[in-house]
This record gives structure tokens, C-alpha cells and sequence, in this order.
């Protein structure tokens, strides 16, 4: 089968995405190959394609089991000979697979890396007639990345024991990872390298100050109720109270730390993955094993520790490709927090200065003054046009103004103060409020006493805040978190320097609406069958919803309204398989009827040209039953002798006669009637 009809064919896909038809070529053609692409992009497919399109089998070799049941049950669901190889196995579920090996049923293989550290392994593989070895998550052989699996580094030895064709796929594009994969997987024999940009267009990007935090999360929250999002928080004991702060709301949502046992974490995990709709809070110990493809957001109610981590984070949102939003909360305490985690560690000095570096990197993305997306893709050292649209900046142009007279004031109330007091005493001082701390420490007679009434408290916050993330002034933890001055801090104290700074974010628009509306508003009840269809279907066969359909495929049969099996082939995310599976159960949501029994030999023709002939010859068959005059012996032609002719589309009387089941008899009847409709059909 080619590969444009195995996409359609088996996992019902229209076309491919960006960057999988040239990596789906190379793999096709035997090379070698490396490729990078964003997390959603479509890597699975990338091998899984290849490996239906050639004989044998195809390894693949991925770290985690949530991973590999997820896809091992995907591709079963869409028909295909696959199983996985793990520890999670029962010991029957792994003689089953033994046998299928050995009696060459499987087209895909997935195993663990500890499998690698097995002996035997190789020997049973080397059994097996593997063509190909995929290796997913591929920055695992990384030692320096926080991925790492000892056992991806076995997997070298394991191609040059096999000797086969090999490819390996990430989203970590570092040229540092790049280079440890291919010296460590590929060695002397550098593979055909594919690498696609960082950008996620279908992610909405937004940062905004911390005023209400709590309220500012459940509003969010709340806007998007029955949506899948993951809440990432700072700490174990706060996932637990937000998420219990959501239920109170109505939210279904489930909380997630390392410090849960297990047994609860999995079924935290696989509860995720299965329900439509929980929303997960939890610290960053909930990650990579997250696959789920139809997560449509990602908050932040703490500020995240670099750009790396943020975009790892939000990479988990949207990867159905669908719209998907990311909001990130922070504030003067998050800075502290951060710049007190990086100073209290246990690094050398100069990996400190890396680490604050870092966090001010992050920091000057969440201070942007335009397009984030700019920002963060300059980051990866790509390069943006700029107004992408769909970050909060685009949408909604903060205003700037020259704060270096107001810097200046805020550096030296710090400096006259003695670099003992934080952000709350300075503001009194600036705004000549006469507390009894300001009184009693003699502050009164400073020199910026009451000379920054121009802006309010809230005004000076904000100022303060602008000034942490700028890295001019940092919270002390020697001195009770004081606030002092860095060196940068001195340029603008002597008028050497200007400063632009944001007019706040706080004051603007808190609420924004929640982004697209699925479906037409006369749609969603449409919809809303549809999906509780789905969620009956998954729960019956106890694998996530869109292992049954993606939110993708649900809405386009809203909007294409399929009436027939033909129609329903149409439909995105529909292959001959899913279609068998599911289609009349969904058929009947879409057009309120049962549908009629199909036979199977007309079934395999669902959505293809040869359908349209199947029932014209069917139709003519039943008219001419009786002959032309209609009183001649009874003669039928079966479904499947209707099946073989339309796949034979004979356009003469002898050819049709060849056609097992035509015999004399029915081609005397039939026979001229069908060669025409077959010479009209070609037409
Ligand atoms: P990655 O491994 O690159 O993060 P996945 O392989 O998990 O991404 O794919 C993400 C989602 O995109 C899956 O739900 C997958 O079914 C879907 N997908 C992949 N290729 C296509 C395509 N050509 N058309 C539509 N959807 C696709
Ligand atoms: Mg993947």
C-alpha cells in the first residue's frame, strides 16, 4: 500500500503534518535517521507508518510503559499488529507476545530499555526479522539532561548487534543532545537529520502578576470547566489545597506529587488519561509519561524555574494540535523564591551565576514588553516575525513609559534605608506614610520621604516587581529578605541609564474568554452526544477517550454532519478499522436512527470509488432478479460476487465472465448491464 493510502487507510488521517512526509520518505527509503519536532508534531507516526509499509518488524524502544501502552493501544484500536515488552506485562500477556514473535505476527514491538540489560533480549530479537529500530524520546541517552536512562546507552550495541536500519526521534534540539545522540545511538555512520522549529502555533501564551492569586487561578479554572488542563504548582502541599479549592468550585480535579505513594500516583496518572475533562494540580514530578493529546491548557500558579522548563510544561497542552492555552502566574515572591532555591543549592558559584542567569531569562519573558512568542522562540535562537497573535501582548499592547525617574526613586529609598527593608516599608517611605516602623527607624527625614506620590501602592508594586525581574535589585536572605542593589542597579542611580517600564498588566482586563468555542453554539448539543457516545465506548473497553476519537475527529463530524458509512469515511482521524469499530454507534447519535446492517464484503469499500459501483450493480441486481420481463428464474448475485466485480471493474463480457461466482447463467443476465455501468463509471 502506498504511504499517502496507509495514512488514510490506517490511521485516517488526511494528509501529513509539516515535516512527516519528508521523515516518513527517508525512513521509507531506508536511511538512517535523526528528527526533532516539537512535542505534538507527530513523531509516532514518523515510524509507525514505515514499519506497516515494509515486511518484518519494527522496535521500538521507549522509556516509559505509560508511554508504550498508550501507543500499543492506539495502533490496536486502528488494526494493527502490536504489543509491548515490559515489566508491567503479565507473564501470560509476555508469552503471548513470545509467541506472536515467533510465529511472525507483529508488525510493531515496543520494549522498555531495561529490557536491554536482559539477557536474551538480543538473541530473541535477533530471532524476530527486525527491520527497523525506533527509538522515541531519544535525549534519554543524554547524560546531562534530566531524562536520562542508563539503559538508552545499551541501545548502540543493540543496532550493531542487528545491524538494521535505524531512526530516532526527540523534541530536545539542544546541538549538545543532538550531538550526544548521534554519537551514542548512530556512532561513526551520522544519520539524515531532520529538525523542525520550536514554534507551537496553536498554544495561546499569557503571563500575568499575581494580584489574587487564588481567585485569579479559579476564575480561569472555572471559564474552562469540563476542559483537561494541568496546574502546575511550587509546592506538595499547595497542589493539595488548590485542587481541593477546585472541587469546591465543581471542577472534577485530582491532585499529584512525589510524595504520594505509588500505587496512587498511577492511578492519579491513568485517571488523567482516561477521563474526560479532570484537571490534574501538581508539582513537576508530573511529567513525561503525560501523553495525553487532548490537554487544552497549562497554568502556572507559581513561576516555573527557566525557559526550558516553562516550554517543556506548556508543551504538554494542545498536542492534538487543536487551540490550547498556557497562563502563567507570578509575582515578587516567586522571584524570591527562585533566586533563594538557586543560592541555597549546592553548585559551584559559577553554575549559580548560570542558574540566575537563566531565571532572568524567564523573567524577561514574563516582563515582555511585545509578542512572547518573539521572545521566547529568540530564546531557542529562532528567529520571529513578531506579532503571532496569539499571546496576550498581541492581543492586547501593554502600555510602556519611561520609569527611570520612578527607578530611581524606589534605588535609592533601598540605598538610604540601608538595604534592611522589603518592598512593603519602601513603599511607605515613598508614599510619606508615617507608620510606626517608618517613625521609629527615623525614616521621616530620608531625603525620598513622600516623594513618589505620583503613584499608588499598587503602582509601586508593580515597579518594585519590574525592577526584581530586571535583576537591579535582589531579595537578601541574609538580611530577612531585604531588598539590596546589584551593580546593574548603579547606571540609573547616576542618571547614566534610562529604563522603559509596563504600565500594569494589573489594571487591565482580568478575564479574558475562555479561547474558541468548539463548534457553532447550535452545534454543542450535537457535540455533547457525541462525546458522552465516546465516553461510553471508552469506558466499556477501559482505554481513554481518544483512543476511541479525538476532540479533532468528534468536531469535524460536527461539522460535516456524516450520514452514511461513506460520508463518515470523510472525517479525519476515520480509517476502514475505527470505522468498523465505531461508525454505527456514532452513525446513530448523528442521525438519530439506527443505521442499517452493512454487509462486510460492501463494508470494505466504505468511502472509496468502487463503493458507489458495489451498489449500483447491487441495485441492478435486484431489478433484473427476475429478468428483464421480470418472470425468469430467479437469479441473485451475492454480496461478495458483487465485491469481486467491483474490484475487477471488468469492461467486457469475457472478463466478467472470469470473476469467481459469474457463471453462464448470471452472465447472460447481468452481464451487459454491468460492463456498461462499468464503462459509464470510467467515464
Ligand atoms: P509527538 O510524539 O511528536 O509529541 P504524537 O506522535 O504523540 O506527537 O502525535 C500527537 C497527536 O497528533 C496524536 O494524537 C496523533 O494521532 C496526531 N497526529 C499525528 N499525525 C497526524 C496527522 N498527519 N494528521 C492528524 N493528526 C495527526
Ligand atoms: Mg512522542
Amino acid at each position: 500500500m502506498s504511504l499517502d493510502l496507509l495514512l488514510k487507510e490506517t490511521f485516517g488521517f488526511e494528509s501529513f503534518r509539516p515535516g512527516q512526509r519528508e521523515i516518513v520518505e527517508a525512513v521509507s527509503d531506508g536511511k538512517d535517521v535523526l528528527a526533532i519536532l516539537p512535542t505534538g508534531a507527530g513523531k509516532s507516526l514518523c515510524f509507525q507508518l514505515p514499519a506497516l509499509a515494509r515486511e518484518g518488524l519494527t522496535v521500538v524502544i521507549s522509556p516509559l510503559i505509560a508511554l508504550m501502552r498508550d501507543q500499543v493501544r492506539s495502533l490496536q484500536a486502528a488494526g494493527v499488529a502490536a504489543a509491548a515488552l515490559t515489566s508491567a506485562n503479565t507473564e501470560g500477556e509476555t508469552d503471548d507476545v513470545f509467541a506472536a514473535l515467533r510465529e511472525k505476527r507483529l508488525k510493531l514491538l515496543y520494549i522498555a530499555p531495561e529490557r536491554l540489560a536482559m539477557g536474551g533480549t538480543e538473541r530473541l530479537l535477533r530471532g524476530a526479522d527486525v527491520r527497523l529500530l525506533a527509538i522515541d524520546e531519544a535525549h534519554c541517552v543524554s547524560q546531562w539532561g534530566h531524562d536520562f536512562r542508563p539503559d538508552y546507552l545499551r541501545i548502540g550495541e543493540l543496532r550493531r548487534a542487528l545491524g538494521v536500519q535505524t531512526t530516532a526521534f526527540t523534541a530536545t534540539a539542544d546541538a549538545e543532545t543532538r550531538d550526544e545522540i548521534v554519537a551514542k545511538v548512530f556512532g561513526e555512520n551520522a544519520p539524515q537529520t531532520f529538525i523542525q522549529g520550536f514554534d507551537r502555533p496553536n498554544l495561546f501564551l499569557e503571563f500575568r502578576p499575581k494580584n489574587r492569586p487564588r481567585a485569579q487561578l479559579l476564575e480561569f479554572a472555572k471559564a474552562r470547566k469540563g476542559r483537561s488542563g494541568i496546574i502546575y504548582a511550587a509546592s506538595r502541599n499547595k497542589t493539595e489545597v488548590l485542587a481541593q479549592a477546585l472541587r469546591d468550585e465543581g471542577i472534577i480535579a485530582a491532585h499529584y506529587h512525589a510524595g504520594m505513594e505509588p500505587d496512587t500516583r498511577r492511578a492519579t496518572e491513568e485517571r488523567f488519561q482516561i477521563e474526560d475533562g479532570l484537571v490534574v494540580v501538581a508539582t513537576i514530578a508530573f511529567g513525561m509519561g503525560v501523553d495525553k493529546p487532548d490537554i487544552r491548557y497549562v497554568l502556572h500558579a507559581d513561576l516555573p524555574k527557566s525557559v526550558e522548563a516553562y516550554y517543556q510544561e506548556i508543551g504538554r497542552a494542545g498536542r492534538d494540535g487543536l487551540p490550547a492555552e498556557t497562563l502563567t502566574l507570578y509575582g515578587p515572591d516567586d522571584i524570591r523564591l527562585r533566586r533563594s532555591q538557586i543560592d541555597e543549592g549546592l553548585a559551584p558559584p559559577d553554575r549559580k551565576a548560570a542558574d540566575h542567569a537563566r531565571l532572568n531569562a524567564l523573567l524577561a519573558l514574563a516582563e515582555a514588553p511585545n509578542c512572547r512568542r518573539t521572545t521566547l522562540l529568540g530564546y531557542f535562537g529562532e528567529e520571529y516575525e513578531g506579532n503571532c497573535g496569539g499571546c496576550d501582548l498581541c492581543r492586547d499592547k501593554p502600555e510602556l513609559f519611561d520609569g527611570t525617574e520612578a527607578a530611581r526613586k524606589a534605588l535609592s529609598t533601598i540605598y538610604r534605608c540601608e538595604e534592611r527593608y522589603g518592598s512593603g516599608h519602601l513603599i511607605d517611605v515613598l508614599l510619606g506614610v508615617e507608620t510606626e516602623k517608618v517613625r521609629s527607624a527615623g525614616h521621616t527625614s530620608v531625603s525620598t520621604f513622600g516623594i513618589g506620590r505620583e503613584y499608588d501602592r499598587n503602582q509601586w508594586q508593580t515597579i518594585f516587581r519590574q525592577l526584581m525581574a530586571l535583576d537591579l535589585i535582589r531579595h537578601d536572605p541574609s538580611r530577612m529578605n531585604a531588598l539590596r542593589l546589584l551593580p546593574t542597579a548603579r547606571p540609573i542611580l547616576r542618571g547614566e541609564e534610562t529604563l522603559m517600564l509596563r504600565r500594569d498588566a494589573v489594571v487591565r482586563k482580568e478575564v479574558r474568554r475562555a479561547v474558541s468555542a468548539e463548534v457553532a453554539e447550535e452545534d454543542q448539543p450535537l457535540l455533547s452526544a457525541l462525546k458522552a457516545k465516546r465516553r461510553a465506548l471508552a469506558e466499556a473497553q477501559k482505554v481513554p477517550a481518544y483512543v476511541v476519537f479525538p476532540d479533532r475527529t468528534l468536531i469535524e463530524m460536527v461539522r460535516l454532519k456524516p450520514q452514511s458509512p461513506d460520508e463518515m469515511m470523510q472525517v479525519s482521524g476515520i480509517g476502514a478499522k475505527k470505522l468498523e469499530r465505531y461508525g454505527a454507534a456514532f452513525l446513530q447519535v448523528l442521525t438519530g436512527e439506527t443505521p442499517e446492517p452493512v454487509h462486510p464484503a460492501r463494508a470494505k469499500f466504505h468511502g472509496k470509488e468502487a463503493g458507489a459501483l458495489f451498489d449500483q450493480i447491487t441495485e441492478l441486481a435486484r431489478e433484473m432478479a427476475y429478468g428483464e420481463t421480470g418472470t425468469e428464474k430467479l437469479l441473485t448475485l451475492s454480496p461478495a460476487i458483487v465485491a469481486r466485480i467491483s474490484e475487477a471493474r471488468p469492461s467486457s463480457l469475457s472478463t466478467l465472465a472470469q470473476v469467481r461466482g459469474m457463471d453462464d447463467a448470471r452472465v447472460e443476465r447481468f452481464g451487459e448491464a454491468i460492463c456498461n455501468l462499468v464503462s459509464n463509471d470510467a467515464e
